[in-house]
């Protein structure tokens, strides 16, 4: 997955030290066009999910996590990272995305821990209840949530954005993550984890992305309300809101082609972050490292000004 060498583990396991803005590609891409939800599979250059760069320390021993989108993207390197940290995984995704999917599977089941395939619409309320439903069966418990699948179209003004993508925008990424923690609620014991992507975006809102930008704040106001009910049962909930990472949301509409082609470029970095970059985030959220933040929004901005 990545042409660094220097983003190999060492033989003790260790990553060497190196100047972040030269680690990963940077702008220009190439057009890359793919229909949405895209697969990361077919990016050039593909993204690093933590394939080969990610190494865990039994942080997450034991610990049973469901974690939406978790077939390409910042889910994957979440999803990844937390079987190597010895988690069972289950990873929803949508039927169009098995060829992903089925990678991220075998990488689960190569660290010996279970994993689940939860193929689904998250926009549709019953299988957001049976998804948890069959992760608790399956896993046998539910300690760690991430609400993290979600759409990004972008519109160059509100004319363009149809009521049928505004609709769209909202159940998946602000209804499901609703519906999926309710039914996930009851489950969770003291000492779980929630964890719900937001963005840059419900901060510091681009013209393009009226209403993914709009569910992206709702995201922290709900994350930061629950965490006040569910720190009462000893549950921490918490918001990741990353930058411009290179994933497969973007190419499939969620910017232009002429911002494919030099996305990440305004970032300090210069370069956009790569998935596996924010994949000690999600660890440290999840993990009992993390025992004294909730309500909290960790932000990966590339550099953007301070968002929380
Ligand atoms: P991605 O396309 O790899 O992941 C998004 C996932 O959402 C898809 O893989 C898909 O499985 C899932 N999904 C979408 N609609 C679904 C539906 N109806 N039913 C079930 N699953 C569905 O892209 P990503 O960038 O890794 O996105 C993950 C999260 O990160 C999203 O919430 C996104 O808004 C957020 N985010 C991304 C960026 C970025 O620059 N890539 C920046 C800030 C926030
Ligand atoms: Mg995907």
């Amino acid at each position: 997955m990545d042409a660094n060498p220097a983003n190999f583990p060492d033989a003790d396991g260790r990553l060497r030290m190196q100047d972040p803005r030269k680690q990963y590609p940077q702008p220009p891409f190439s057009k890359q066009p793919q229909p949405a939800p895209g697969l990361a599979q077919d990016m050039d250059p593909k993204p690093d999910h933590g394939e080969t760069s990610y190494r865990g320390s039994g942080k997450l021993e034991g610990r049973k996590a469901l974690v939406t989108g978790g077939d390409s993207g910042i889910g994957r390197a979440a999803a990844i990272a937390f079987a190597r940290e010895g988690a069972d995984v289950a990873i929803v995704y949508t039927p169009s995305e098995e060829k992903d999917a089925r990678e991220v599977i075998e990488l689960i089941e190569a660290e010996g821990r279970k994993a689940l395939a939860l193929p689904g619409d998250i926009k549709d309320q019953a299988f957001c209840k049976t998804l948890v439903d069959e992760a608790v069966r399956e896993l046998g418990g539910l300690d760690i949530l991430v609400n993290n699948a979600g759409k990004q179209k972008t519109q160059p003004e509100i004319g363009d954005v149809t009521a049928e993508q505004f609709d769209h925008t909202m159940k998946t990424n602000l209804y499901a993550m609703f519906w999926i923690t309710k039914a996930a609620a009851d489950h969770l014991p003291a000492g779980a984890s929630i964890i719900n992507t937001a963005s840059v975006q419900a901060y510091k809102p681009s013209e393009g992305l009226l209403d993914y930008a709009t569910t992206k704040a709702g995201i922290v106001a709900f994350t930061k309300a629950l965490s006040k009910q569910m720190i009462k049962k000893g549950v921490r909930a918490n918001v990741v809101a990353p930058g411009p990472f290179w994933t497969a949301l973007q190419p499939s509409g969620g910017q232009t082609q002429e911002m494919v082609e030099k996305f990440g470029e305004e970032s300090t970095f210069g370069r956009p972050g790569q998935p596996v970059e924010l994949a000690p985030i999600f660890v440290l959220l999840a993990s009992q490292e993390g025992s004294y933040v909730t309500g909290e929004v960790y932000s990966a901005t590339g550099g953007s000004e301070a968002v929380a």
